[in-house]
């Protein structure tokens, strides 16, 4: 006989973790399926932070922030297409959800910036280090303690919809045995489609070709299997590529580098564009120069603040040089060029005034402490904005914008929060605050 639940949480990245964890503290008898053989979803890959303003670690170390800003400056980093409903929602809701991670032993009490805000509200544990892996330990340390069941390797073929109501899933398990778990409420966390490169390219033709930064889980399913219940989607053409790519390995390197201070130069040796604009304009920027990639450069001050630079030396992506002279020779990049380049953004620094670029931010200090860093980079698909429509109660939407009564999506599986262009630390702001709330909306529908 088929098992039964009150919510069934499809996908095990930060949006359905917190959504279970809510979810049954709301007293739901939950489950959650993953299709791949880990937990953690692309979230673990997240690097930089969340996002939130007028919260209490911006107070403690007197960042004066407001929600209205942060607002503005993701509608404008969105061009303007981001859904005005669940954006208001999204950054009202922002500081509670770090509070809510706070109360779960998840604290994110560092704070940095990223391209497109005017001032540091990105969220990061206090050790600085990535932001995924911390949080999806976090996340599962809860879910342990809850005793909540995690199905691996267990994918989601179908969601059951009758008489205009949800009623469960059709799971395939490891052994390919097809079963059904009935449900009254189904939360849809499955993550975006980086890694569909079929879809990519139906939506966006151009990117055919580019590397992904994103596990090989993320290929959309959820949005798909919406679809055939009939969920509307929004902004599908809306991909992200991300600037700083490493191309031989597709490894991510964060935004949080040049948050730190680093900068950005062509081959040539110069600096080409304000290294704190947005992705979507940094890569813009980046495929327009002659080699169609760049190099980020950092010098020992930086690499010590941010402790994601030790798994790129782990990894053999870093080439170091004691002096800016040496680092030039061996990335064959005229010497004078950057030595010329370096000191004059050091100058920058200095006055804090960017002449020929207009950086703004994360003019931290003078790049002039040996050994000198780079890292060759490119763009690659990192973020899906669009996806299902849903409403501020993180119900899924039809096409006339009806409710699809016991279906729920949270993530990076929904479309519209972000709109043409997600910035930095905008993803796990959004996997927690949506992932809660569609927790807490499904539980209480199930108990109905
Ligand atoms: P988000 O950031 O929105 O939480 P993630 O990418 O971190 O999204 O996590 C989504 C998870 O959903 C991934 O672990 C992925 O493997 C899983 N997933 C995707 N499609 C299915 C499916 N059909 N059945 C089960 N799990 C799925």
């Amino acid at each position: 006989a088929p098992q039964d639940f009150d919510v069934v949480i499809i996908g095990s990245g930060g949006a359905g973790l917190a959504a279970a964890i809510q979810a049954h503290d709301d007293g739901a008898r939950v489950v959650i399926i993953e299709k791949m053989p880990t937990i953690g979803g692309n979230t673990i890959k997240a690097s930089v932070g969340m996002n939130a303003a007028e919260t209490r670690f911006q107070r403690q170390k007197g960042i004066e922030d407001s929600k209205e800003l942060f607002y503005e400056e993701t509608l404008r980093g969105g061009k303007f297409k981001n859904n005005p409903a669940l954006l208001r929602e999204f950054v009202e809701l922002a500081p509670e959800a770090i509070d809510w991670l706070e109360n779960h032993d998840i604290e994110l009490s560092d704070i940095t910036i990223t391209g497109g805000m005017s001032l540091d509200r990105t969220h990061r544990p206090a050790d600085r280090s990535a932001v995924g892996g911390f949080l999806i330990s976090g996340l599962v340390k809860n879910i342990n303690r809850r005793n909540i069941e995690v199905l691996l390797e267990t994918a989601v073929s179908k969601i059951l919809y009758e008489d205009g109501v949800v009623t469960g899933v059709e799971v395939v398990d490891e052994y390919n045995d097809a079963r059904i778990l009935n449900a009254r409420s189904v939360i849809v966390a499955t993550g975006g489609f980086s890694a569909n490169r079929e879809m990519v390219v139906e939506y966006r033709p151009e990117l055919d070709g580019f590397v992904t930064t994103n596990h090989k889980g993320a290929t959309g399913s959820g949005i798909t299997m919406l679809q055939e219940i009939g969920a509307d989607t929004v902004d599908m053409s809306e991909i992200q590529i991300h600037p700083t790519v490493e191309q031989t390995t597709s490894y991510l390197i964060s935004e949080s580098i040049r948050g730190g201070g680093a900068i950005l130069v062509s081959q040539s040796g110069q600096r080409f564009f304000n290294e704190m604009e947005t992705r979507d304009k940094v890569s813009a920027q980046i495929i327009a120069l002659p080699e169609k990639s760049a190099w980020i450069i950092f010098d020992e001050q930086v690499r010590q603040n941010n402790k994601a630079t030790d798994e790129y030396m782990a990894k053999g992506l870093v080439i170091s040089a004691p002096t800016v002279h040496e680092l030039a020779v061996k990335l064959n990049m005229d010497q004078s060029a950057l030595a010329a380049t370096m000191n004059r953004y050091n100058q920058f620094v200095t006055k804090q005034q960017d002449d020929d670029f207009g950086r703004t931010t994360a003019l931290r200090h003078p790049l002039n402490e040996g050994p000198f860093h780079a890292i060759r980079i490119a763009p690659g698909v990192h973020h899906t904005m669009g996806g299902v429509t849903i409403n501020t109660d993180t119900a899924v939407l039809d096409s006339q914008q009806q409710v699809i009564n016991g279906a729920w999506a949270a993530g990076e599986v929904v479309g519209g929060i972000h709109g043409a262009n997600r910035i930095g630390g905008n993803a796990v702001a959004d996997i927690i605050i949506f992932g809660i709330l569609a927790g807490r909306n499904a539980a209480a529908f199930a108990k109905r």
